[in-house]
């Protein structure tokens, strides 16, 4: 989180209580206040999280915005990068099959 106010960086450690085993969500658009100035805060990075049991937070991906991309689009999105890590596929064979598979994911940054 990104204090708009006074720039000051807090995590968000106590926002969602994780159980044994840690969750996985979506995160997108929040805000929170700042715990010094009381400014809106916002989290900086809209995407998909890993949160483990103690309360860590690691970003698996980031939120790829298409207006014409349905959340199905994301969900097959996401399984083909999973498999792709898995397989140690390189990025160009990637990039081809998410323009063959989703195209309306298909002009993402190559980074
Ligand atoms: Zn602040």
């Amino acid at each position: 989180m990104r204090c708009a106010r006074c720039g000051h960086r807090f995590g968000l450690e106590n926002f969602i209580g994780v159980g044994p085993g840690g969750a996985r969500i979506n995160v997108a658009g929040t805000t929170t206040h700042c715990p010094l100035c009381g400014g809106v805060a916002r989290q900086e990075v809209d995407g998909e999280f890993d949160i483990s049991a103690d309360g860590r937070w690691r970003l698996l991906a980031r939120a790829l915005r298409s207006p014409d991309a349905t959340a199905n689009d994301y969900v097959l999105l996401r399984e083909m990068l999973q498999r792709a890590e898995r397989q140690g596929a390189d990025a160009e064979a990637v990039a081809i099959e998410i323009k063959n598979s989703v195209p309306t994911l298909a002009a993402l940054p190559s980074s």
